[in-house]
């Protein structure tokens, strides 16, 4: 096992940003494609017409919570990066979980 950090390590493809909890394990804000009924302009509009978004999902992998918008933790729409990126960063602020050892 190499002593490198996990500073060093290559991000996945799909993570736009990476927030570090208080316990040292990563939050991810991730590339995610969905289905959704809201239209271009984003909530609260909806049609009755599913479409293919490029939205966003973050998720702790200290503790495994997967985060969203709402009470439903719906998926970020593309004019969400903004919000996404807040409560990722929300979430890191208040986990205390730990990185996962990586073997
Ligand atoms: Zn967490």
């Amino acid at each position: 096992m190499s002593t490198s950090t996990t500073w060093a390590t290559a991000w996945p493809e799909d993570v736009l940003a990476r927030y570090l909890t208080v316990g040292g394990a990563h939050v991810d804000l991730l590339r995610h494609k969905f289905r959704t009924r809201y239209t271009p302009q984003g909530r609260p509009f909806v049609s009755d017409q599913w479409r293919e978004v490029d939205g966003f999902i973050w998720q702790c992998r200290g503790c495994d919570t997967r985060g969203g918008v709402g009470v439903f933790d719906d998926q970020y729409l593309p004019n969400e990066r903004k919000q996404a990126n807040e409560d990722a960063n929300s979430h890191a602020a208040a986990c205390r979980s730990m990185a996962r050892p990586v073997h």
